[in-house]
């Protein structure tokens, strides 16, 4: 296992070192025109635009554009992420707090303008503006000893407002405590997060609950402590090398309209009545950059499905004892589609990891459990798996009724869904019959021996 890459700016440093980032020097446009090369570029390499229009920012996005590139930031191969992002939510590793660092070098109490100071993208036709989409949220209650890193779509909405969808998760029981007392909320949302912090900040589910330092398993999974320094005008501990903080209050009682945007799943999400952010004070290093994340990419799934597939594993593993692997698959927009990869020992085990699928994460709609001799991050692999060890009669489980995603436009009703399982693992009395033809040489033989290349 070699180190993990410390640090935004050299994550940038190291992906260029690799070929997989690219500058762009030719003038771009916020909107629209940053979005359209990032996603015909999706699978990489990162791009760095040197030159947005009417902007002294340069802007970097699709820094984690695979699985690859995601496992060789954190110093490990793809296969052992998922160990590794548990072994970070075992063992984090506290932030250390330092009085000063990069991300005071510019303090702006006043005077900013949200809308002309940043180079934030509108990246979908219908989105309703620029969103900063890279922003990780803080908030801190000190009594408590929480701190919160998580990230929400933030609407630019005016020169000192942001307007921001707050899920029924961890941000959104502080939100709403404050909100019961009628106080406003410190914020600080950080724009500029090396892979160690993105994933930390995109974790959830019952293996991080409220309370759990994002910022230590950031920590553990880079295998070095983030240094936080103090913001300026909010009570709140930021990492001292951030590109840029912008610091405010969400505003008790307050609603506005937020939305459409264009959200993971490929679709718009609604306009909604959603809490709004006053940003009372900026800070930056001395020439920053903007990090942008286009959702609906690569990028974004892989965002949303590497944190929370040692969720499933562990709660899958604790009930069927031969799983192996799992695949939150980037088709199912990182949320709702699961490969299991077993090893069986018993004929029910495949529609036992079904069912335990299912309850670890609720958001998830559909489950393929796999034999050990399928690679579950292969959908060509798994789909003829399907093919030949699948029967729909005697190998299909549906509930319906159940709960889902608040966001999935198929819902009858809002999250409101019915659950598939497909068993396509080989009956254990015939497994003969399943077995994958093989070539004898196959694995050894070098092309080049024979052909130039
Ligand atoms: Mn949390």
């Amino acid at each position: 296992m070699s180190e993990a890459v410390v640090g935004f700016r050299e994550q940038i440093k190291y992906l260029e070192s690799r070929g997989w980032l690219r500058r762009v020097k030719r003038e771009v446009s916020p909107v629209f025109e940053i979005s359209a090369l990032a996603k015909k570029l999706e699978n990489g390499p990162a791009l760095l635009f040197e030159n947005v229009k009417d902007s002294t920012m340069p802007l970097v996005v699709n820094t984690d554009f695979s699985r690859e590139c995601i496992a060789a930031c954190l110093g490990v191969n793809p296969f052992e992420l998922t160990e590794k992002f548990k072994k970070a939510l075992e063992c984090p590793v506290p932030p250390i707090k330092v009085s000063d660092g990069p991300i005071r070098e510019v303090i702006k109490k006043g005077g900013f303008d949200l809308t002309k100071d940043l180079p934030v993208p509108v990246h979908y036709e219908k989105d309703a503006g620029p969103y900063i989409t890279s922003g990780l949220v803080i908030v801190e209650v000190p009594q408590r000893g929480i701190r919160n890193v998580s990230y929400h779509r933030l609407q630019v909405a005016g020169p000192n407002e942001l307007r921001l969808l707050i899920q029924p998760r961890h941000l959104y029981q502080i939100f709403r405590e404050a909100e019961a007392e009628g106080r406003p909320l410190d914020v600080a949302v950080v724009i500029g997060s090396d892979t160690a912090l993105r994933l930390a900040g995109a974790t959830w589910g019952s293996k991080v609950p409220l309370g759990m330092d994002e910022l230590a398993i950031a920590g553990g999974l880079r295998g070095v402590p983030y240094h936080i320094t103090k913001c300026d005008s909010v009570d709140i501990w930021v990492p001292s090398d951030a590109e840029i903080v912008l610091e405010g209050k969400i505003l008790p009682g307050k609603r506005e309209k937020e939305g459409p945007f264009a959200e993971f799943t490929g679709c718009y999400g609604e306009t909604w009545m959603n809490p709004v952010m006053e940003v009372v004070a900026m800070m930056h290093r001395r020439e920053p950059i903007y990090q942008d994340l286009l959702t609906f990419s690569p990028e974004h799934h892989l965002l949303l499905s590497i944190p929370y597939e040692p969720v499933v594993l562990e709660t899958v593993r604790s009930y069927v004892p031969g799983v192996r692997a799992v695949n939150i698959t980037p088709g199912g927009c990182g949320k709702f589609h699961v490969v299991v990869s077993l090893e069986k020992q018993h004929e029910g085990d495949a529609k036992d990891a079904i069912l335990a699928t299912f309850c670890s994460v609720r958001d998830i709609k559909l489950v393929i459990v796999v034999d050990e001799d399928i690679n579950p991050f292969d959908m060509r692999d798994v789909e003829w798996a399907v093919a030949t060890r699948f029967q729909a009669d005697r190998d299909l489980v549906i509930i319906e009724g159940a709960k889902g995603n608040e966001l999935d436009p198929s819902c009858p009703e809002l999250a409101l869904t019915a659950k598939l399982g497909l068993d396509a693992t080989k009956t254990l009395s015939r497994r003969e019959r399943y077995q994958k033809a093989s070539i004898p040489g196959l694995k050894e033989l070098r092309v080049q021996d024979y052909l130039d290349l």
